[in-house]
């Protein structure tokens, strides 16, 4: 059941073959032989998950299913579930049961999708590795002693092990498309405003974007159709129609324009790696595409940018966890001003302090016009370049993650080069563009990601170019031995 994509589940649900309750009880069966050793989930919801899947059963009885009726899938711990812990990762979370459901949640419900459990991430979504978990380091099953990238860790090893169809995730600065990469997978960051962030918990929330990590381009597109759309919970979503994300999959791609940025093939990027991308990119000639070079000039500013916007944001947004309302708070606190500072000090881990201080510090008086209004002046240079970019282009391509998954604990030490994970994918969500990263072939046994960017609301097309390319090619269908 587990090699079966979302559509060939679909079908045999619908035709009978087996039923969701069995679909859902093979997955929660694999959770059990294998969460164990990879630590993707933080929470398997069994009992809700049955329910639902029973309730789906029903469903497709009656003849009232829909095309995901039944299908099992996991949620990033970042989104809000109703009765379900969301820990976000965190201690600070550790006691946080949802009163209610983040919109993606809701309408992934009402499509009668089942919610397996929770997936492992970085706290708060901070991190490249999964190594910043307060639930511990997620490892990769391609290979245990690496890790799985980040902050989407945990829903990127579920999928790549199979303990799931599909999963939700989420991308401030790469974390939905960095993951994918290094796990084989395709995940897709939509255009901000896309997706209601609603429910999703904050860290910054100008770059936040929920977003899929699937099997297969297909598979994804068939997740976004229940995902996008305008909420008026979430005053930054688009009003814009959704289309039907699956119908231009096939389209032909004979006369695209592919942009290759200088900028993304620099000393930085192991050798290997632009190898690899190189042959991928020759596909798409084959299909039809041309190739231009082009060149993101402002593209060194993105790393130093988002390490100030980011944390100025996450430092405001997080201020909410103060032990008061909800969250952790510590024991017998002498005062208010110590029930703050020891709950916030108990309840958040090293590197989520980090990023409120380096935030809170570059907003504060004084320093606001040096940090946080430069950055967002670097912010719309970085917008300008691609928007540049794309008057003679349809698509940019390039490496998802300068390396292949690295060694637990390699860059733990090193913040800086840590961040410098995302050195290809943090400009897309500094100027709020769709990325997408498909798996392009192997390094030494472990995946490589190629990424595409689009422009704004550019999804379908993203799609299309992706799975093109997945049917010459069986990159995507490759999976981890211990785990077939
Ligand atoms: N790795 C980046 C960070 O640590 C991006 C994380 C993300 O996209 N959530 O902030």
């Amino acid at each position: 059941m587990h090699h079966k994509s979302l559509s060939e589940l679909s079908l045999s649900l619908h035709n009978g073959e087996f039923s969701s309750v069995e679909l859902t009880q093979h997955y929660l069966d694999r959770i059990k032989t294998y969460n164990g050793k990879l630590n993707a989930y933080i929470t398997v919801s069994e009992d809700s998950a049955l329910a639902q899947a029973q309730a789906a059963d029903l469903q497709l009885q009656k003849n009232t299913a829909g095309k995901l009726t039944g299908i099992p899938l996991a949620h990033k711990d970042i989104f809000c579930t109703q009765g379900i812990l969301t820990s976000c990762g965190s201690k600070m979370l550790d006691n946080f049961i949802s009163p209610y459901n983040a919109t993606v949640v809701e309408k992934i419900n009402a499509a009668g999708m089942v919610t397996l459990g929770k997936t492992n991430m970085d706290e708060f979504a901070m991190g490249s590795s999964n190594e910043t978990s307060f639930y511990g380091a997620v490892k990769n099953p391609w290979d245990n002693n690496r890790v799985p990238g980040g902050s989407s860790g945990g829903s990127a090893a579920t999928i790549a092990a199979r303990l799931a169809p599909i999963a939700t995730g989420t991308d401030t600065g790469g974390s939905i498309r960095q993951p994918a990469s290094l796990c084989n997978l395709t995940g897709l960051k939509p255009t901000y405003g896309r997706i209601s962030r609603y429910g999703m918990i904050a860290f910054a929330s100008s770059l936040d974007q929920a977003g899929p990590i699937a099997n297969s381009a297909e598979d994804a597109a068939l997740l976004l159709n229940e995902m996008a759309g305008f909420d008026e919970r979430d005053s930054t979503s688009v009003d814009r129609d959704v289309p039907d994300y699956t119908a231009t999959l096939n389209d032909s791609l004979a006369g695209l324009k592919i942009g290759l940025p200088t900028e993304f093939f620099d000393e930085g990027l192991d050798p290997n790696i632009a190898a690899t991308i190189e042959t991928a990119i020759k596909a798409y000639e084959s299909l039809g595409a041309t190739i231009k070079e082009i060149t993101l000039p402002n593209t060194g500013l993105a790393v130093p940018t988002y390490y100030v916007v980011a944390p100025a944001e996450c430092s405001s947004n997080l201020s909410r966890m103060d032990g008061v309302r909800f969250g952790h708070r510590c024991d017998d606190p002498k005062d208010l001003l110590d029930l703050y500072q020891r709950s916030r000090g108990e309840g958040f881990g090293e590197e989520v302090k980090r990023r409120i201080m380096i935030g809170t510090y570059a907003l504060s008086a004084g320093y606001y016009d040096a940090y946080y209004l430069k950055a967002q002046q670097c912010r719309r240079l970085i917008s300008d370049d691609f928007q540049q970019a794309f008057k003679d282009i349809d698509v940019i391509m390039g490496p998802t993650a300068p390396t292949t998954a690295f060694k637990l604990g390699d860059k733990t030490d090193d913040p800086v080069a840590m961040y410098l994970a995302d050195i290809y994918t943090i400009s897309t969500n500094l100027a709020g563009l769709p990325g997408m990263s498909i798996p392009a072939g192997f390094v030494d046994g472990l995946p490589v990601g190629l990424q595409l960017i689009g422009n704004y609301f550019d999804e379908a097309k993203l799609l299309n170019i992706a799975h093109r390319y997945q049917q010459m090619t069986d990159w995507h269908q490759q999976m981890p031995a211990a785990y077939k």
